[in-house]
């Protein structure tokens, strides 16, 4: 019953988030908005000066909280640990409308803009699953050492966060495929499906964590099948200034390795 309601509510939040969603074909206008009440010049003063400041492009950093574990916009890497380190994200919605999502969990928004993703890229004609969402500090730590037993500290640390470190943590992340065969496996990167991803996942409010070439700044090797839910007003910003990590967005130090 609980995961009936759960559902429910998560197909409401997806419904009431597409009403809210601007069209992506919408271009918002460049020009200043009382340029349209200024009458044209005469040939007599032309040429014009251009506005100089109307058109100046700024976004708000200061938004929301990059500190706050709860905070859409929590930076999460090897040098920012969730504070708590044991925080644990709610409410917590079932993926069930995705293939692969009945035993994983995302934050109510981010399982929204997942589910109206899916819902574009089915349109689109393409496949999407959900491998790993939601990870509590417990079971991350079950990973790490299983990694480390077999590959060795150094090794496990470019691959699996550790317990508190991870993005997985905050219930805003999360790995997705589409071919099996490139499950959690770079060739994803090279399916129609992320290439979609990479044009239209800001749309819905995700970005690419770990890029290709990142991993001086985010501490991690390519992972094209990590993506992070921060709301769509950021990762537009992102995808339009051709901001590649958050730690770059928001002039924070790259975290390449732990503290000790
Ligand atoms: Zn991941």
């Amino acid at each position: 019953m609980v995961a009936i309601g759960s559902l429910a509510l998560g197909v409401i939040a997806a419904y009431a988030w597409n009403e809210a969603q601007p069209d992506v074909d919408v271009v918002v206008p460049t020009a200043s908005a009382d340029s349209s009440a200024t009458p044209p010049p005469s040939p007599a003063v032309l040429p014009t000066e251009p506005a100089p400041t109307a058109t100046e492009h700024t976004f708000n950093t200061e938004l929301h909280s990059i500190d706050a574990a709860t905070s859409l916009w929590v930076v999460v890497n090897k040098v920012r640990p969730l504070e708590p380190a044991t925080h644990e994200p709610s409410p917590l919605i079932p993926l069930t409308a995705l293939p692969g999502g009945s035993d994983q969990q995302l934050v109510l928004e981010a399982a929204a803009a997942l589910v109206a993703l899916y819902e574009r890229l089915q349109a689109d004609g393409l496949p999407l699953s959900v491998a790993t969402a939601y990870r509590s500090y417990e079971y991350q730590s079950e990973i790490y050492q299983e990694y480390v037993a077999v590959w060795g500290r150094a090794h496990t640390e470019t691959l699996v966060a550790r317990p508190g470190y991870s993005e997985h943590q905050t219930g805003l992340a999360v790995d997705v495929f589409a071919a099996s065969a490139c499950r959690i496996k770079e060739c994803f990167a090279d399916e129609p499906t992320y290439a979609w991803l990479v044009d239209n996942a800001a749309d819905f409010g995700f970005i690419e964590r770990y890029p290709a070439g990142a991993q001086a700044v985010t501490g991690y090797q390519f992972e094209p099948w990590h993506w992070r839910y921060v709301g769509s007003e950021l990762a537009q910003e992102m995808r339009s200034q051709g901001i590649l990590t958050l730690e770059e967005l928001f002039d924070l130090p790259p975290a390449p390795t732990y503290a000790e």
